[in-house]
């Protein structure tokens, strides 16, 4: 029987919230009733926002908690060989391109197209002739994926989900991703393919907000020979007023509830049958 593996994989660019704490609780749980094991990883890509006190606190936060993990806490910022190793090998596929293009650049081309996650890449450096892109190689530079070329080059994809069952893999309307950020050579959706396969995860879950990337995720592990997880993800825990967390109505740090005299024990049950704990989402109290 296959040893079922979970991971929980925050960004270390604040404190945690509940929203947090359910994706961990059941991520945590998953793998304990299957008798599996429970991985703690650290997202960090982000030099500009990840702080070390952060992950502190998220070490801290889960441990009171009661959730605790297997192993030891992979760091991502100490992975780019790794990550640049894969970056080559898209390269050598003649599938990724340079990209010098500023955000406001592409936030101001008309022609630029809205996909699941907002504005789509319109394709400015796609065919930028060779000489251009070698005249400019000195330039910031962020590399992206020629998402038309890499989906006919894999042909039709699934994973499965869940809640949603098999699931047919679309990235298409996703545009060109960045798979390498012009200060960071690497980029959330190469890491995080690239880790859950190093790590063996063969349970991903997470919210429903990131089922969008899943279609992504999946065409890289086509292209970089990596396993398949399993996904769950997961509603969105929602406040007392049915609107998603926001700090005006729950989504507190658990730092606050905790210095508040909270019990963690309530909060965890709460949590486990999906909801925000009463006397924490203000209002409900
Ligand atoms: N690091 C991501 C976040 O904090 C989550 C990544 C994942 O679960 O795939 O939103």
């Amino acid at each position: 029987m296959t040893l079922r593996i979970s991971r929980f994989a925050p960004s270390p660019t604040g404190r945690l919230h509940l929203g947090h704490a359910y994706s961990a609780v059941r991520a945590h749980d998953l793998a304990r009733h299957a008798a599996g094991r429970f991985l703690l990883r650290i997202e960090d890509i982000d030099r500009t926002r990840s702080r070390e006190t952060f992950v502190t606190g998220i070490e801290e936060d889960l441990r009171w908690l009661g959730l605790t993990w297997d192993g030891e806490v992979i760091r991502q910022s100490r992975r780019m060989p790794v990550y640049a190793t894969a970056l080559e090998r898209l390269k050598d596929q003649d599938l990724l391109y340079p990209c010098f293009c500023t955000r406001s650049e592409i936030a101001a081309s008309a022609s630029a197209p809205h996909g699941p996650e907002g504005q789509v890449y319109p394709g400015t450096c796609r065919s930028l002739d060779s000489d251009v892109r070698a005249r400019r190689a000195g330039e910031p530079h962020c590399w992206r994926l020629d998402m038309a070329r890499a989906v006919a080059r894999v042909g039709p994809l699934r994973w499965h989900d869940a809640t949603a069952g098999w699931i047919a893999a679309d990235p298409l309307p996703q545009g060109d991703v960045v798979l390498a950020r012009k200060e960071t050579p690497t980029s959330y959706h190469l890491a995080v393919v690239i880790d859950d396969a190093a790590q063996d995860v063969t349970d991903v879950v997470r919210g429903v907000d990131l089922s969008a990337a899943t279609h992504v995720h999946r065409l890289l592990q086509a292209l970089l020979d990596l396993p398949t997880p399993a996904y769950h993800h997961h509603p969105l825990l929602v406040g007392a007023d049915g609107a998603r967390l926001a700090k005006r109505n729950g989504a507190m740090p658990l730092a606050t509830l905790r210095a508040e005299g909270a019990d963690p024990d309530r909060l965890i049950a709460s949590l486990r049958s999906g909801r925000v704990p009463i006397g924490v989402a203000p209002g409900k109290a």
